[in-house]
């Protein structure tokens, strides 16, 4: 790369586990000028980076603020134009609930080179580690991964949680640890039945992680009570039942 002409690479670290970083990732990661990172990305994928690199760290400070994305898009073009080689690493998959397309579209407009390497994310990696296959052919077909975090009947983008409910799927929903109670109700409202099983993993991946299951009806309570906190993955729906079959290797 010639100097003066940087390149963001906008880079998936997988949910927590080094082991899934993609092998392009990992590359990535050897040959930054300067690694900026969230909140999620594991002490582990931190871990990897060469001494010498610089590491910024932008999970800090009020989440999901506007101001602070636009000052994370300025950091990001600024570094690239100074000519330099730019990791922006975010936890599982960039362009599953990332915003990772807002910072593409930053850099666009402000005509910096930028690269997309997806990562494994936690919608389906959380799932698996707790032995759950998010489809299988005899119990689900249809996968439908969610924000927990809006409301209903939000303006533009909300969730319609009603419709979730009445829809025979493999219900996913990420950021879903302070609305659970609210949204399962929602889902139930809408037609869910309250018999269908549910999960709650936490930090999944990670040596700590944690699985409480039960149902849609008292998963909400089973994950309070247990102290569950973010990072959490909510899984709801049939396939949750082969968790007790299937799980327990990690
Ligand atoms: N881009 C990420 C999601 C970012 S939104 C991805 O593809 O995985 C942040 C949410 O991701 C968290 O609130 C949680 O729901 C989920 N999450 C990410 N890593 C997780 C992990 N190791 N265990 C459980 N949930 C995780």
């Amino acid at each position: 790369m010639g100097a003066g002409k940087g390149k963001v690479y906008i880079v998936g670290a997988g949910p927590g586990d080094p082991g899934l970083l993609t092998l392009r990732a990992a590359q990535l990661l050897r040959e930054a000028h300067v690694v900026v990172h969230d909140r999620l990305v594991s002490r582990g994928v931190l871990d990897m980076i060469p001494g010498g690199c610089e590491v910024i760290d932008v999970g800090k400070g009020p989440k999901g603020s506007a101001g602070r994305q636009e000052e994370i898009n300025r950091l990001l073009v600024e570094r690239a134009l100074r000519g330099q080689r730019v990791v922006r690493l975010k936890g599982g998959d960039p362009y599953v609930f990332g915003r990772g397309g807002e910072e593409a579209r930053a850099l666009a407009e402000a005509g910096v080179e930028f690269e997309v390497v997806p990562g494994v994310t936690s919608a389906v990696a959380a799932a698996a580690a707790a032995g759950i296959p998010v489809t299988q052919r005899d119990l689900s077909s249809v996968l439908v991964i969610t924000t927990g975090h809006e409301g209903e009947g939000k303006e533009g983008s909300g969730v319609d949680w009603k419709a979730l409910g009445a829809l025979e799927a493999t219900l996913v929903i990420l950021m879903g640890a302070g609305r659970m109670e609210e949204n399962l109700d929602l889902l139930m409202g809408g037609g869910l039945d309250p018999s269908t099983p549910a999960a709650v993993i936490e930090r999944a991946t990670l040596p700590d992680q944690r699985i409480v299951t039960g149902t849609a009806a008292d998963i909400a309570g089973r994950a309070r009570e247990a102290g569950m906190a973010s990072p959490v993955v909510l899984v709801v729906g049939k396939v949750v039942s082969l968790a007790s079959e299937l799980g327990g290797s990690r």
